[in-house]
């Protein structure tokens, strides 16, 4: 079963406040204002270059904000003394491109960060990837290399990198628009099983269906700011706003 959402309740695990992003004269994030409750699933969808890519990095600080308040499982992310490198293994992030290493195997790609990052042993290290090459369903997989693998177990391999590092919360930008289509329900089985395992999630992703049948809310944005947000049944089956209208027109 999965587990009752928890949007407004819950512990919350992303807190950003009056997010601001300007590279040069452009002003990319107007004040945007995110918080992300424990377990929940946040979907966020707009228009290309509406800034979603650009707020997921500003989460985990591929991107230094301009302005405003990032704290992710109570650590302050902007505060200069926080070790950027050990806040990041609390947020893992999958992209639209998988970038694993051609040259390593599945397991060996999943089992680099635990060696490098976290210091863990040969041993250890790949007990662990075995784990979460099984829990996105590779167990199989773990001795080949991404050449032979198809892009939906590439992204699968990409997905449990991230989880091995057991991240408080996990971010994924586009992470099946790169897939041929009969390999994207894979990818998103994946993360309806993370969800219900309790993963905290925010998602970017024209996947609509994915969004009603798996959102606790969803957050339309549209040039720099968040329109408009609310339950999937509410955004998609009576949106309040032109813009989230029209976007939704075009896309569905
Ligand atoms: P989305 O993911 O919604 O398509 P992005 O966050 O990728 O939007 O981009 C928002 C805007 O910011 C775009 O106009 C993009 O060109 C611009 N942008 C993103 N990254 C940079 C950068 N490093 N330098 C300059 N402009 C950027
Ligand atoms: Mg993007």
């Amino acid at each position: 079963m999965r587990p009752p959402p928890r949007a407004g309740g819950g512990n919350p695990i992303v807190e950003a406040r009056g997010i601001h992003k300007h590279f040069g004269p452009l002003h990319i994030l107007k004040g945007v204002d995110l918080v992300v409750a424990e377990r929940e699933l946040v979907f966020v969808i707009g228009p290309s270059g509406s800034g979603k890519s650009t707020l997921l990095r500003c989460l985990n600080r591929l991107e230094e904000p301009s302005g405003g308040s990032i704290t992710v499982d109570g650590i302050d992310l902007l505060d200069r003394r926080t070790d950027v490198n050990r806040v990041r293994q609390r947020i893992g992030m999958v992209f639209q491109s998988f970038n694993l290493y051609p040259h390593m195997t599945a397991l060996g790609n999943v089992a680099l960060a635990l060696r490098k990052v976290q210091g863990k042993t040969r041993a250890e290290a790949e007990a662990r990837a075995r784990a979460a090459l099984d829990r996105v369903h590779l167990a199989d997989r773990a001795d080949h290399h991404p050449a032979q693998l198809s892009g939906g177990q590439q992204q699968r391999v990409a997905i449990a990198r991230a989880i091995a590092l057991e991240p408080r919360v996990m971010l994924f930008d586009e992470p099946t628009s790169a897939l041929d289509p009969e390999l994207v329900g894979g990818v998103l089985q994946v993360m309806r099983e993370l969800r219900e395992d309790g993963m905290t999630m925010v998602v970017v992703s024209h996947e609509m269906a994915f969004a009603r049948a798996a959102a606790d809310r969803v957050i339309f944005m549209a040039d720099g700011r968040i329109v408009e947000q609310g339950p999937p049944a509410q955004v998609f089956g009576a949106p309040q706003q032109e813009r989230t209208r029209a976007f939704l027109g075009q896309v569905e």
